[in-house]
């Protein structure tokens, strides 16, 4: 190569790298940073992105050269400064967020040239059980790539092309993926109240101004937030931008997008883990290439490819689904702001039980904040009642009050909705065995097997491990002597259709039912299709359920007994939230909430739905014991397959803590949960104060720190998971 005429692209892989490599660009090929490339690595070739652009040097002369520069757009500089970012504030090797950005290769390249397979006219001798699998697939009449096609079926690419080199596949040119339909900004917006028109006024005028604030939208549940903040997008796509409305997944139903959809007459790009790997690619093209301008998607839709991002709304900003805790483990509302702040945005934050995180930032004057006290339309929020379990005599197997029962029966005998809350997945959270004792637990957690009985088995909820249920105790050998202990979602169904017969009952629970079919379930809900409903945390996310007005908690200590300390905050916005789907219609609604803690300040505060003056204890407790988002805190977990290795491990780890003042490190101590999966698990609590640079700190105590065998070593800096 000429060293004095060539120039080195260093080219950062979608891999746990924390650096980018060099490599020659061949003569007459036109790069610029941000550029999609594939490169040789080792024996295989692998697609990464131009990072810098330099001049060689004489050392640079044994480089390999890149193999071809891709079709698609240059990453542009806030995304990769995003990136960036993003890797030092989680202490992330930068390879592994640059492929949460690359997780669709098939839309690095030029779509006209895309070639597909359909089924052939001939059979091949030799059908193996994968090939056959294959075939099955390419039976239902879709034309898919060579790699849609592998996936679908499990199998390797190379049994796709061997299939179409006997011509049992067909090869086809892919047809161009439909384009997005450009929104109309004024086609279905509603005649605001007065409060809405004052809240938009406010969120356009950040538009208008180009400020890069961060707004609270904080309106009680049915105040038409929604409303609001679609204003807010309207401003934005009027001003040239794109822009992003994130929510929890779930939340992510036919009627929200069906919503999104009349605002503004054009349906949204939506970006969530079941799409089709067509729509997937066709997304990330549409937003790379600018042609997609409203994105409404779960958290990981940061990632892609933006051009022209000009606003972020994360509604539903207190949810816990916005933390990703395996992978990267990243908190995308705090991304959000962060990528504001980069492109230089306005970022809305929007709930009905805002996180004692936003809230402190109101305080500090770091947020802005826009309220709405009150529900559209003159609809009153629900009135909400205690009942003191303490003072209930219920029968064994019996999980309901007197009192929700017959609010139940008269709401369907008045052909209205209920909905009966339980946050536990399956039929009982334990069973154990009546003569001995003995507890069923997974054989490779510390933790209970939890009863599944409608799928007829026990499940771990830690690892998935699934047996199963015993007819004899596997300790003592008796039979017919193991019993549930205490309710889960289906054991409340059993004893709902004692009660009521005629019921038509839907049970929303994230087991029984995920994707399209959890979809269709809530359409029904949503329509009337089914009027008692069951369901666990997943109804608390934003549903809007016109016919719902009574809503029973059934269990409503369930998550104030952890030791999180967000506990607190958490069940706040988990019973608030619940008990704001009723009364979204016509009629007005109620709550009944079943307590033994009838007296603490949480349930008070409910009833008389005071939801300052029960943050306002929540901050001061943080304040006092230091913890967010009065101090920092990151924690360190320390796992492996030898219980006395890996302590010593996680204790060494602890020693080298260099001292640093306001920082303190805690423990090992076991996990809560102190095995998963047969890894025993340490776990190490930083906590720093505010002012100190936590990154800093951990990167000289843990950047040298190589775990060796089994071991592994797991940072999750701004934890919510403490397990
Ligand atoms: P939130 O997001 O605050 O819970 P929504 O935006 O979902 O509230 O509004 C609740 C219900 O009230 C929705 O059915 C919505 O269509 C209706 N609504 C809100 N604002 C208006 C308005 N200005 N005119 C008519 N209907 C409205
Ligand atoms: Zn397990």
């Amino acid at each position: 190569m000429n060293v004095a005429s060539a120039r080195i692209a260093d080219v950062l892989l979608p891999l746990a790298l924390g650096q980018a490599y060099s490599y020659a660009i061949p003569e007459g090929m036109d790069l610029e940073v941000g550029s999609f490339v594939e490169v040789p690595l080792g024996t295989r070739q692998i697609f990464g992105c131009v990072w810098a652009i330099r001049d060689a040097n004489q050392t640079n002369m044994k480089l390999k050269s890149i193999m071809r520069k891709c079709d698609a757009e240059a990453l542009g500089d806030t995304h990769r400064k995003f990136i960036e970012w993003l890797s030092a504030y989680y202490l992330e090797p930068m390879g592994n967020v640059l492929r949460m950005v690359m997780r669709v290769p098939a839309a690095l390249d030029d779509p006209r040239l895309q070639k597909a397979w359909i089924l052939g006219d001939v059979r091949p001798e030799k059908l193996t059980p994968q090939r056959a699998r294959v075939l099955e697939i390419s039976q239902q009449g879709f034309a898919m790539k060579t790699s849609e096609l592998a996936e679908a079926s499990g199998v390797g690419s190379s049994v796709v092309k061997a299939l179409g080199a006997l011509g049992a596949l067909k090869e086809v040119g892919l047809p161009p993926h439909a384009k997005f339909t450009q929104p109309d900004l004024n086609a279905g917006g509603l005649t605001l109240n007065a409060d809405q028109h004052k809240a938009a006024l406010v969120l356009r005028q950040m538009i208008a101004t180009r400020s890069h604030k961060v707004t609270l939208l904080d309106g009680v549940t049915g105040s038409g937030k929604t409303e609001v903040y679609f204003e807010a997008m309207a401003a934005s796509l009027a001003a040239g931008h794109q822009v992003l409305l994130l929510l929890p997944e779930i939340a992510l139903t036919a009627q929200f997008i069906a919503r999104v959809e009349r605002r503004f007459n054009a349906e949204p790009a939506q970006w969530h883990s079941d799409l089709k790997p067509r729509e997937r690619e066709r997304v990330w093209r549409g937003v790379a290439s600018g042609e997609a301008r409203i994105v409404v998607g779960a958290r990981s839709a940061l990632f892609l490819p933006w051009v022209r991002l000009g606003l972020i709304v994360v509604d539903e900003e207190h949810e816990s689904a916005y933390k990703q805790d395996e992978g990267v483990p990243y908190h995308a509302r705090d991304m959000a702001v962060l990528y504001g702040t980069l492109g230089k945005f306005p970022v809305v934050l929007s709930s009905a039980t805002p996180s004692l995180e936003s809230l402190v930032n109101v305080d500090r004057q770091r947020y802005d904040i826009v309220k709405l006290k009150d529900r559209h339309g003159r609809r009153e929020l629900p009135e909400t009642t205690l009942i003191d379990m303490t003072q209930e005599k219920l029968e064994a197997g019996q999980w309901l009050s007197h009192a929700l029962i017959n609010d139940t029966a008269s709401t369907l005998q008045a052909g209205d909705q209920a909905l009966l809350f339980l946050n536990r997945r399956g039929f009982a959270p334990l069973t154990l065995c009546r003569t001995c004792g003995h507890r069923l637990h997974c054989p490779q957690c510390a933790a209970a097997m939890v009863e599944h009985r409608f799928r007829k088995q026990l499940q771990c909820h830690h690892c998935g491990h699934v047996e199963p249920v015993p007819k004899a105790c596997p300790s003592c050998h008796t039979e017919g002597q193991l019993v549930p202990v205490g309710p889960g979602i289906e054991r409340l169904a059993e004893e709902v259709t004692r009660l009521f017969p005629d019921a038509r009952v839907a049970i929303l629970s994230s087991d029984l039912a995920r994707g399209q079919s959890l979809r269709d379930t809530l359409k029904g809900v949503e329509e009337g299709a089914f009027n008692l409903v069951l369901g666990t945390q997943l109804v608390a996310k934003g549903h809007h359920f016109p016919h719902l007005t009574l809503v029973g908690v059934v269990d409503a200590d369930l998550a104030l007994e952890s030791s999180d300390p967000r506990a607190g905050e958490r069940t706040w916005a988990l019973l608030a939230q619940v008990a704001g789907r009723s009364g979204r219609g016509i009629k007005p609604g109620r709550a009944l909430v079943q307590t033994y803690l009838a007296q603490h300040p949480l349930m008070k505060a409910l009833v008389k739905g005071d939801r300052d003056a029960y943050l306002e204890g929540e901050k001061r407790i943080r304040e006092m014991a230091g913890l967010p988002p009065h101090g920092r805190l990151a924690g360190v977990v320390i796992s492996g397959k030898d219980a006395n290795e890996t302590q010593r491990f996680a204790r060494d780890i602890a020693l080298k803590a260099p001292a640093a003042e306001g920082v303190q490190v805690l423990g090992p101590a076991p996990a809560p949960i102190a095995m998963v999966r047969g890894r025993y698990r340490f776990r190490l609590l930083v906590k720093a104060s505010r002012d100190v640079n936590l990154q800093a700190f951990l990167a000289a105590w843990l950047s040298d720190v190589k775990p060796k065998g089994s071991l592994n070593l797991q940072l999750d800096v701004d934890p919510y998971n403490f397990l």
